[in-house]
């Protein structure tokens, strides 16, 4: 004999599991806006998580060593990670698709690439 239980969202007594399907159906469409905003930002923990790591394999490597683009290597006080393939061309966040950069080179970078 089934049960009615009460929508989680509305309470109206039913026979789903959690929700009716009208609070079933905003609550899919506001969690799919959710998802979908939070990976189009992309630079979240996760990311800050892997640059800090790449940035870390690097500097026991290298030291505070800026590969250089266009340019020579050379010292720099900050380095960031950058994606060797932009994301927006579809590159990925693997370890194999990012560089460190120093700030400066970064930029000369995504100028040139923007210019391009
Ligand atoms: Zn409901
Ligand atoms: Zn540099």
């Amino acid at each position: 004999m089934p049960r009615l239980r009460p929508c989680l969202d509305c309470g109206t007594l039913h026979l789903y599991p959690s929700r009716c399907p009208v609070c079933q159906s905003h609550y899919e469409r506001s969690r799919d806006e959710f998802r979908g905003a939070a990976s189009a930002r992309g630079y979240g923990y996760r990311w800050r998580r892997l640059t800090a790591r790449v940035l870390a394999e690097h500097r026991a490597v290298y030291g505070n060593l800026c590969p250089g683009w266009m340019r020579e290597p050379h010292r720099a006080k900050v380095l960031t990670v950058d994606h060797i393939i932009p994301r927006a061309a579809g590159g990925s966040d693997e370890r194999s698709n990012l560089q460190v950069l120093c700030r400066v080179c970064n930029s000369t970078k995504h100028t040139h690439v923007d210019t391009a």
